[in-house]
C-alpha cells in the first residue's frame, strides 16, 4: 500500500508523522472520510468544502492544498484502486511551544486509502446488513463547546459512545451503532452517522445544530425532496424514533444503512428506505459510466 504524506507517495511502512505533530499531541487537525467509485471521488466538492470550513474553524483557512484532488487521485492510482475508502487528514503540523497555536501554519497533509468494494450494484452493498442501534448515556458534544460542523480529529465523544456499546454487548445482542442525544435530551446522531426515520410517510431527521452536517444526509434529503416526499427536520425524542415506521443511518462508507432495532425494539427498513437507497445507487452508478 502507498499513502500520500506531505506531497509525496510513500510506502505504508514509511508513512509516519512526527510525535511532535499537533494532530498527535492535541487532536489539532481536520479530516474527511471519502469514497471513490470507479476511480472517482464521490461528492468531492462537498467534501472539499467541509474540509475547508473545518480548517477555517480551526483558524488555518489556507491549510487545504490546491492540489488535494490530484494527491488523492495519485494515491488511488499508486494502489490500483477504483472502489476505495479515502481518508484525508490535515493537522496544524509541528510547532514549538505548547497549546497556543502559532499564527503561521505548515500543515501535515496525509492521504490514506484502502480497498472498499461496493459489493454489488443496484441496491446491494456491503452495508446491507441492518444496524442494531443502542442509545447511550454519553451526550453529543454541544456546538458551544466544539462547533459541530467541524470534522476534527477529536473523536473521543464517539469513541466513548462506542465503548458503551461494548459494555452492552451480550452473546445474543450486538449493538453496532451508538445513538447520542444532545445535552437537552433530543436525538442528535450516531457515533459516525446521521439518523433519518420515517413517520407516517414523512422523512424526519434531527435539524442542524447538534449534528455533524453529513454529506450523505444532505444528498438523501435532496433525493427525497426531488421525489416530492415530505421532509421535516426538527428536534426529536427517543419515543419518536422508537415508534418510527422505518429508520436508516447515513454516512459516506455505509451510504444508507437500514436500522433493524433501536434499544431492542424492531424498526426495520421499508419502502421509503428502499426507494431512497435505489436513488442513491443511481447516483453512484453514474460514477461507473463516466
Ligand atoms: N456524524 C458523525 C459524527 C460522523 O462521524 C459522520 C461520518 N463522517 C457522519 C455524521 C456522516 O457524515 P458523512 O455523510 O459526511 O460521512
Amino acid at each position: 500500500m502507498q499513502y500520500h504524506v506531505n506531497g509525496r507517495l510513500v510506502s505504508a511502512e514509511d508513512a509516519s508523522v512526527s510525535v511532535l505533530d499537533r494532530g498527535f499531541r492535541y487532536g489539532d487537525a481536520a479530516f474527511e472520510t471519502l469514497r471513490a467509485y470507479g476511480g472517482a471521488v464521490f461528492a468531492w466538492s462537498a467534501h472539499r468544502d467541509r474540509l475547508e470550513r473545518t480548517c477555517e474553524t480551526l483558524g488555518m483557512a489556507d491549510a487545504v492544498p490546491d492540489d488535494l484532488a490530484l494527491r488523492i487521485a495519485e494515491t488511488l492510482d499508486a494502489n490500483d484502486l477504483e472502489d476505495a475508502y479515502v481518508r484525508v487528514s490535515i493537522t496544524r503540523g509541528i510547532q514549538p511551544g505548547k497549546l497556543t497555536p502559532r499564527t503561521t501554519v505548515d500543515p501535515t497533509v496525509v492521504v490514506v486509502v484502502d480497498s472498499l468494494p461496493r459489493g454489488g450494484r443496484n441496491g446491494q452493498s456491503v452495508w446491507d446488513d441492518h444496524a442494531t442501534v443502542q442509545t447511550v448515556t454519553t451526550r453529543r458534544i454541544p456546538d458551544s463547546a466544539i462547533p459541530v460542523s467541524a470534522k476534527t480529529h477529536n473523536y473521543l465523544n464517539g469513541i466513548l459512545a462506542r465503548l458503551e456499546l461494548r459494555r452492552a454487548t451480550t452473546e445474543s445482542y450486538h449493538p453496532d451503532e451508538a445513538l447520542l442525544r444532545d445535552t437537552d435530551g433530543y436525538i442528535a446522531e450516531g457515533a459516525t452517522s446521521n439518523l433519518c426515520f420515517v413517520d407516517n410517510g414523512t422523512l424526519k431527521t434531527p435539524q442542524r445544530g447538534t449534528i455533524l452536517p453529513g454529506i450523505t444526509r444532505e444528498i438523501v434529503l435532496d433525493l427525497a425532496a426531488d421525489e416530492s416526499f415530505p421532509v421535516e427536520t426538527g428536534r426529536y425524542t427517543l419515543d419518536d424514533i422508537r415508534s418510527a415506521d422505518e429508520a436508516f443511518l447515513t454516512n459516506t462508507t455505509w451510504e444508507l444503512r437500514p436500522v433493524e432495532t433501536v434499544d431492542g425494539l424492531d424498526i426495520g427498513g421499508g419502502p421509503i428506505t428502499t426507494l431512497l437507497s435505489r436513488l442513491f445507487d443511481d447516483l453512484v452508478e453514474q460514477y461507473y459510466s463516466e
